[in-house]
């Protein structure tokens, strides 16, 4: 679709080209046309030009004591200091000039006013005119938005728009839409039943699962222009202009309907209003506006509002009551077929080769959102361009979801044979713990190549299908998975590094949320300990407990882990041999797959 936009040029930018016009014509032109006009001369040219019979009109100023006095022909006028002279009528009477009654204007007044007056005034409206002539121009004729208020772009309708079959995934949302595009085909027919369209629709979900995508396939697939505006976009340094913005956006969309407004980002402005001290009067105001229309405008218009946000929780209930906002739909980070559907439509655009196996790699990319899966794709592209192939393979992409988690390989960090020993070991004893614990997911490639990230070197755990729920059991062997990498440090070397330090980190987090969010201590039961919010934006946890209960907290999730750090150290003891050799192997190869890690592990 064609996105027209705007170009801006700050008011201030004409005002000082009008204002710089008329100082150089005030210093410059006038005292040259007034130069031009008078020439001063001396007073013996004066009585020789009187003398000559040269005098057209004279005047005798007695207040300024000078003669002006102008040619015969009265092309130029001339200017004399007078001198005390008895001879003076005399002389003039017999040179023949009129001086009698006639006043000889120094300036012509009709030019002075044209110049002093109308000329300002011309170049303001001219410089006006065109102004508004570029901003008509440049917001694309009659089909596009003008020169408002709002900065609304308009997607204007066009047949190359964005389809639901872009969007790959998502199918309930694509489910819901559908039928929003069908009533924008043909509101009669809903219309006749008497139902009413939502006039809002939320989407709500984590960041790039396609949200604005979405959008605009509704528009792209009803075929009927589409005005987006971001939320952040409405607040403006000063009160009330956010205001006249939204007035401005849906006056535009009712005279366009049927069309679609999609604000993104809305809680900029959709936040709970709760009147604290120092609250923002320019934002609640806006959101005030924004009710208003949504009430404003009835039923079946055929103007549809869809706004996105990830962060649901702090929208205002007046924005989200019925009415409103009243239909919601989630677009969640795509599962398993979601990913593989997105990662097929994004291999569209670029040459892959034929054997790639796709599910594989969504397998790989659990938990990746809609863009960053666009992203893999194109880093497997531009990876085959580095490396001179014409088509992208499967180890591309493979390589490419790597450097998307870890960074890009690190070509020339020297690790020293020891370190290298060590981190073959501790990745050696998270893949051991993993593949002797029975429920824990197949080990697929094991690397101790460093990356960027800071990683010297990590196990691929990949899931053979969608997991919605884990048990108690599960998420405790995927502790004692991450601590074994520490496990087999200690049972080898005796000693700990710091290369731990992220297992620790993510140990703790899934310990102390099985105790407080998951119910899984015998001590708490199942009473929530705390609450999660901004779960789309990574989730901030905070505590809802006493001081007391957190350190009773505390104490389990350190006993948790303890036990699952003492359950990988004795699987680790009981397959030293095994760790031995793979660690061994892992070190002289570098890169293992799951294959031939299981191959060793298997062999009697
Ligand atoms: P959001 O608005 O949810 O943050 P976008 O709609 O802007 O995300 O998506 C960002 C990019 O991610 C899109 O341009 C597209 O390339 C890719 N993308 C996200 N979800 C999908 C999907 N379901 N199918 C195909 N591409 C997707």
């Amino acid at each position: 679709m064609n996105e027209v936009k705007r170009p801006k040029k700050p008011l201030i930018y004409y005002y000082s080209i009008v204002v710089l016009i008329l100082l150089l014509f005030n210093f410059l032109a006038m005292p040259w046309i007034a130069q031009r006009q008078v020439r001063e001369v001396d007073y013996g040219t004066f009585m020789d030009m009187a003398e000559n019979h040269e005098l057209g009109q004279v005047e005798v100023d007695q207040q300024e004591n000078q003669i002006i006095f102008t040619n015969k022909e009265g092309t130029a006028i001339y200017k004399t200091g007078m001198i005390p002279d008895p001879d003076l009528k005399q002389m003039l009477r017999d040179s023949g000039a009129q001086f009698e009654g006639e006043i000889i204007q120094q300036t012509d007044p009709l030019l002075s006013f044209l110049l002093t007056w109308v000329l300002p005034i011309v170049i303001f409206v001219a410089i006006g005119q065109y102004m508004s002539n570029r901003m008509m121009k440049n917001a694309g004729g009659p089909n596009a938005m003008m020169f408002g208020k709002s900065n609304a772009k308009v997607y204007v309708k066009s047949s190359v728009g964005i389809r639901f079959s872009d969007v790959a995934g998502e199918d309930e949302a694509k489910d819901s839409l559908k039928e929003i595009v069908e009533y924008l085909h043909d509101p009669s027919k809903y219309r006749e039943i008497g139902a009413t369209m939502p006039k809002g629709i939320l989407l709500v979900g984590p960041p790039g699962t396609g949200k604005t995508m979405l959008a605009k396939a509704v528009a792209g697939e009803a075929n009927v222009p589409f005005f987006s505006m971001s939320g952040s976009e409405f607040v403006e340094m000063f009160v009330g202009m956010g205001a006249s913005k939204v007035r401005d956006l849906f006056k535009q969309a009712k005279e366009k309907a049927p069309c679609i407004v999609f604000i993104d980002e809305i809680d900029a402005i959709g936040k709970k209003r709760d009147g604290q001290l120092g609250g923002n009067d320019e934002r609640e105001q806006t959101l005030n506006q924004l009710l208003t229309e949504m009430d404003g405008f009835e039923e079946n218009t055929g103007v549809i509002i869809l706004a996105a946000t990830n962060r649901p929780e702090s929208l205002d209930p007046a924005l989200t009551r019925p009415g409103r906002f009243d239909r919601r739909i989630p677009v969640e980070l795509p599962d398993l077929k979601g990913r593989e559907d997105i990662l097929k439509v994004h291999a569209k655009k670029i040459k892959v080769a034929q054997e790639v196996d796709w599910n594989k790699i969504a397998r790989m990319a659990s938990g990746a959102s809609g863009a960053e899966l666009a992203n893999i794709v194109n880093e497997a592209a531009l990876r085959a361009v580095r490396d001179g192939r014409q088509y992208a393979t499967q180890a591309d992409l493979e390589e490419s979801i790597e450097v998307v988690i870890a960074g890009y390989q690190k070509k020339n960090a020297i690790l020293t044979d020891q370190e290298k020993k060590v981190v073959a070991y501790h990745e050696i004893g998270h893949a051991l713990v993993a593949a002797r614990q029975t429920n824990s997911a197949p080990v697929t490639k094991i690397t101790i190549i460093p990356r960027t990230s800071g990683a010297l070197g990590y196990t691929m755990q990949v899931d053979e299908g969608n997991r919605y729920l884990m048990s108690q059991e599960e998420l405790e062997n995927k502790i004692a998975t991450l601590t074994g990498g520490r496990a087999a440090e200690e049972l080898v070397f005796h000693s700990a590094s710091t290369g731990a330090s992220n297992d620790i980190e993510q140990a703790t987090k899934l310990a102390r949320a099985m105790i407080t969010r998951y119910g899984m201590s015998k001590d708490f039961d199942m009473v929530a300990l705390e609450t999660m919010q901004n779960q789309y934006l990574g989730g901030d946890i905070s505590l809802a407990c006493s001081a007391d209960t957190a350190a009773e907290i505390d104490k389990l999730v350190v006993a948790l882990v303890k036990r699952e750090h003492e359950k990988a150290y004795r699987i680790l003891e009981e397959n030293r041999a095994k760790l031995d050799e793979l660690a061994q192997y892992l070190y002289e190869k570098e890169t293992i797959t799951g294959e031939e890690f299981m191959a060793i592990l298997n062999q009697k």
